[in-house]
């Protein structure tokens, strides 16, 4: 436990039970400080439930040099991936190249060296190369035309749900108090908290509500430099497994999507769409027919909206940065106002690391 100084908080408000809020919480506790974190509605149920349940380093941030989170989300999936191996494991995903393809097969070499060097000593099996009869030998279903072979890198696939659950519980072990179904109406620099019918005053507050920390920040009067892009992204499930998990790429936009083995179904996103924070997260027509096509452009078996057994959808908070979705930074920032810590963006990889920044700023 660390020295608490004068000006150390004793007490911290943390608002948001998606995977960041409770990363914070729990990495808060462990600090020493006296911890309360509220949740409007359960514990993971937004955006950290609807991810693509992958633990990883994202090898397409590359493109857009972003390698400070890169090698920080390939150690954080290290992290997990040892204390956590009953809700995550390495898996070996697939990348197809095809002869005119968005990306030469020298770029996405040099990309897969990198993250494998970027991993160092925690990374997993490195990259390679296998041949086109390699492929098709592994999954008939694949399409044969133009295809050059692929490459097998390593990521992490988890449970988002139950991993998240099992952070909850470790931070409810450190001495965090969960409070659920309770919506927090206004914060203030002063470290005050308002619920409907209860106000209480802390030392500190941490805004992780993720999406709506932004919005929290509007309605309690509070203005900050920092804006969130709200892009929503979807998934589509199937029956029964695929063959491998897959990267592909859309030829049209040249943006990646997986199609991964998820508790016996096939996961197949995502999407990149804007939207407003008060907007319905759901997924589209428009984006569930872009799955399909995106799919059986690769797959001999075709899929219909007939297969489809589930949809599911989640609004990614990320920072205000670039005009394209696909461009717009992965990374996050903390901004401080007084007694108050307010989170944009953030990884589920990297929510730990984030956690214990939250701390170092309200603890230090
Ligand atoms: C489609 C999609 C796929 C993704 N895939 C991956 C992936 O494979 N790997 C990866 O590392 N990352 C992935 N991400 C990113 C990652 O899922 C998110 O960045 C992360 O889950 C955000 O977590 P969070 O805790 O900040 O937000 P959330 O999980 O949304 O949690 C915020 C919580 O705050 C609560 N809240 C809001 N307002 C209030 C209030 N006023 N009072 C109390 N509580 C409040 C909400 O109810 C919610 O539970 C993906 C994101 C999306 C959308």
């Amino acid at each position: 436990m660390a020295t608490q100084t004068a000006s150390t908080p004793q007490s911290v408000a943390v608002i948001g039970g998606g995977i960041n809020g409770l990363c914070s919480a729990w990495q808060l506790a462990l600090r020493g400080a006296r911890v309360t974190l509220y949740e409007r509605g359960e514990l993971m149920r937004e955006t950290s439930c609807s991810s693509s349940k992958m633990l990883h380093g994202g090898v397409r941030y590359l493109e857009n040099f972003e390698i400070r989170l890169v090698y920080e989300a390939l150690h954080e999936r290290a992290w997990w991936l040892r204390h956590c191996p009953q809700l995550c494991h390495e898996m070996r995903v697939i990348m197809p190249v095809y002869k005119g393809g968005p990306r030469p097969k020298w770029m996405l070499q040099i990309g897969l060296k990198l993250y494998d060097l970027l991993a160092g000593k925690q990374n997993l099996t490195p990259h390679q190369w296998l041949d086109r009869d390699q492929l098709l030998t592994r999954d008939p279903d694949l399409k044969p035309d133009r295809l050059q072979g692929g490459f097998c890198y390593s990521d992490g696939l988890m449970d988002d749900y139950k991993l998240g659950m099992w952070v909850a519980g470790q931070a409810r072990e450190a001495g965090v108090e969960i409070i659920e179904r309770a919506a927090v109406q206004t914060i203030g620099t002063d470290g005050l908290v308002t619920l409907e019918h209860d106000s209480r005053r802390f030392d500190a507050i941490a805004n992780v509500a993720g999406p709506w920390s932004e919005q929290l920040l509007k309605r309690s009067g509070i203005s900050s430099k920092m804006h969130l892009d709200l892009i929503r992204g979807s998934h589509i499930l199937f029956d029964g497994e695929p063959s491998q998990p897959y990267l592909l790429q859309s030829e049209k936009d040249g943006r990646v999507f997986f199609v991964l083995p998820y508790h016996g179904k096939t996961l197949v996103g995502t999407t990149e769409q804007r939207q407003a924070i008060d907007e319905e997260i759901r997924a589209s027509d428009e984006e569930i027919d872009y799955l399909l096509y995106q799919y059986n452009r690769y797959f001999n078996v075709r899929r219909t909206r007939e297969h489809i057994i589930a949809t599911s959808a989640g609004l990614r908070p990320l920072i205000k940065s670039a005009a394209n979705p696909r461009k717009v930074s992965r990374e996050y920032v903390l901004e401080s106002q007084g007694r108050l810590l307010t989170v944009y963006g953030g990884k589920w990889t990297t929510a730990r690391a984030l956690g214990i920044k939250v701390a170092d700023r309200l603890m230090d």
